[in-house]
């Protein structure tokens, strides 16, 4: 009976942890936090600016200019950011 109990605790504790790890990365998320401009690096609200979609991921733009300048370039903008994303922030090189 009292194993039954140590059981069910466990079990309760492991989805509790499954869950909150699963909240947790989603979180923090290993993509570049949407709403950051990869042309120019700016911070773009949800609701401003203009979005693109490339390759599956949304992009957002501060401006037409700068979504102008990504479909000009898409790759080369897309391979920035996705080497931001890695790279951990605020590096000296
Ligand atoms: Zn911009």
């Amino acid at each position: 009976m009292e194993s039954l109990l140590l059981f069910l605790l466990v079990g309760a504790c492991i989805w509790m942890m499954l869950r909150m790890h699963k909240g947790h990365a989603e979180g923090t998320g290993h993509m570049l936090a949407p709403g950051v401009d990869p042309v120019c690096g700016m911070q773009v609200e949800a609701d401003q600016g203009y979005a693109h979609c490339h390759q599956g991921r949304l992009y957002r733009f501060c401006s037409r200019r700068c979504l102008e300048r990504f479909d000009t370039e898409p790759d080369r903008y897309a391979q920035a950011t996705t080497d931001m994303a890695d790279a951990p922030p605020g590096g000296s090189s």
